[in-house]
């Protein structure tokens, strides 16, 4: 064999997987294939000048590359079985919090020490938020900021680069199963391995799905979330983000008793594209130094869309709404909440009469020709519901950008050591769509790899 372990992705997952593997010497030799480029030469060509929005690069550097489409997050690593992924339902709740508990110190030893540990434990927010029809949901969030998320994966590829055999640029395009192994086939070569580890996160959505196709791997998709981000002035959310920094607020709609949720948090942030598979879509980040935050605080309101037989596609349906604001925007659209609520466009004199100036250059429009009535209904209700425990949510000035869409890849079918039907073939990480964020992805990783290295004798 090549290698001993090949991992697919170098994302949060795949990172973590190479770290456990080759912490001590074990004399494993690890290949890790990523699509996309070295940290330090991931660069979003988007400058606010020259290129003011999305050119669809071959590879995209807000998504691919060293540090996954974690690299220039927030680097918040909320602690807890509540959201982030159903790591828990595989390996068990306590295991999955002393996993993410364990990231986080590899973190605090990496460069993120002195940063903040966050926690809904004996908060009176709580307390505000039922009274207002309103849930927080329990966590502990440590906020490393995009600039310390960038120092820790520089000092973790540091520590691995000597150990493990990087090659970026390299898309894995099949896997295919051999004797006592698997081979991994890149568009000029092949490598075999006795174990793999598919780590492919969002972007690899659709490339994963062709793997399970090929492989017969069986796979269930039935979600998509989709919203907008709101922007207001940090002022209006400070006493909830002071003390928690992201709060994770479910609401239960009246009208169609649908769940609206908040979602990536980012106090005194900005709002940023983010581009899935050529589709423009919105999110957010903050730094932790804070000469580089602003004084605004956005966050997402995200609808969950179950679907039911016979329709399969979430993803497409959720695609073809993001799409369809590309269509009419050129990319993500801004409106001011008094705009929408008056049934009316933002038209950039609004906008630059608003008291609230966008962190992020959208172009000004109707969101009510983009989001189907129940959804934008949710949002609304939970905008007013938010005004009670954060007045001046509801102002006219807020604002919102749309869309903001979730996908969850499609699940694929896993026992609980998160290994395929094929025995070594593990699937981890947001790919798998067992997780959806940055804790429970890296908590994934070094699950699997102890895993491996439980099983190590039959390498
Ligand atoms: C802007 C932004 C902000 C976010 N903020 C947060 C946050 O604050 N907190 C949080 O918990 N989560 C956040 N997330 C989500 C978080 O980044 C993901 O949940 C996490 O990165 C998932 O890790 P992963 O390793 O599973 O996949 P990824 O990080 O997506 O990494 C997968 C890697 O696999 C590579 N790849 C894909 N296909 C192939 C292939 N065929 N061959 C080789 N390589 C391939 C990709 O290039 C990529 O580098 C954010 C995401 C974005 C985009």
């Amino acid at each position: 064999m090549d290698y001993d372990v090949i991992i697919i992705g170098a994302g949060p997952g795949g990172i973590f997987a190479a770290y456990e593997l080759t912490k001590e010497d074990k004399g494993l030799k690890v290949g890790v294939f990523e699509a996309g480029k070295k940290l330090e030469e991931r660069k979003c060509p988007i400058d606010g000048d020259k290129i003011k929005s999305c050119i669809n690069c071959a590879s995209c550097s807000i998504m691919s590359g060293f540090g996954g489409a974690g690299a220039f997050s927030d680097g918040k690593y909320n602690i807890t079985n509540d959201f982030g992924g159903t790591l828990h339902e595989y390996i068990g709740k306590d295991e999955a919090i002393r996993l993410m508990k364990y990231v986080d110190d590899i973190n605090m030893s990496h460069g993120g020490e002195g940063t903040k540990l966050y926690s809904t434990a004996n908060t009176s927010i709580k307390k505000l938020c039922m009274q207002n029809k309103l849930l927080l949901l329990d966590a502990s969030v440590r906020h490393l900021g995009t600039d310390k998320n960038y120092v820790v994966l520089g000092n973790l590829y540091d520590e691995l680069k000597d150990k493990v055999d990087f090659r970026f640029r390299t898309p894995v395009e099949h896997i295919e199963v051999i004797d006592g192994g698997y081979k991994v086939v890149t568009a000029d070569s092949g490598f075999t391995c006795s174990k793999c580890v598919v780590s492919v996160g969002r972007s690899g959505s659709k490339w994963i799905e062709t793997v399970c196709k090929e492989l017969d791997i069986p796979t269930e998709s039935n979600r998509v979330d989709l919203g907008v981000r709101v922007e207001l002035p940090a002022e209006l959310f400070s006493h909830l983000t002071d003390e928690l920094y992201e709060s994770k607020i479910v609401y239960r709609t009246e009208k169609f008793e649908d769940k609206v949720r908040t979602f990536c948090m980012n106090p005194r942030g900005s709002v940023v594209n983010e581009n899935t598979n050529g589709i423009v879509t919105v999110n957010g980040h903050s730094f932790e130094d804070p000469e580089k935050q602003t004084d605004k605080t956005n966050f997402a309101l995200l609808v969950s869309k179950h679907f039911s037989e016979p329709f399969k596609d979430s993803n497409g349906y959720g695609e073809s709404i993001a799409r369809l604001s590309n269509m009419l925007g050129g990319g993500v659209i801004v409106q001011r909440f008094g705009d929408l609520i008056r049934g009316r466009r933002t038209n950039y004199k609004r906008l630059s009469d608003s008291f609230v100036t966008p962190t992020l250059k959208a172009e000004p429009g109707d969101l009510s020709l983009v989001l189907p009535k129940r959804i934008l209904d949710g949002i609304i209700e939970m905008i007013y519901a938010l005004d009670k425990i954060a007045p001046g949510t509801a102002n006219d000035d807020t604002l919102l950008y749309g869309v903001e869409v979730k996908f969850y890849n499609m699940q694929v079918k896993l026992d609980e050591h998160l290994e395929t039907k094929y025995k070594g073939l593990y699937m981890i990480g947001d790919g798998s769509g067992v997780t959806h964020s940055l804790s429970h992805a890296s908590a994934s990783g070094v699950f699997v790899a102890r895993d491996i290295m439980r099983s190590a004798e039959g390498l």
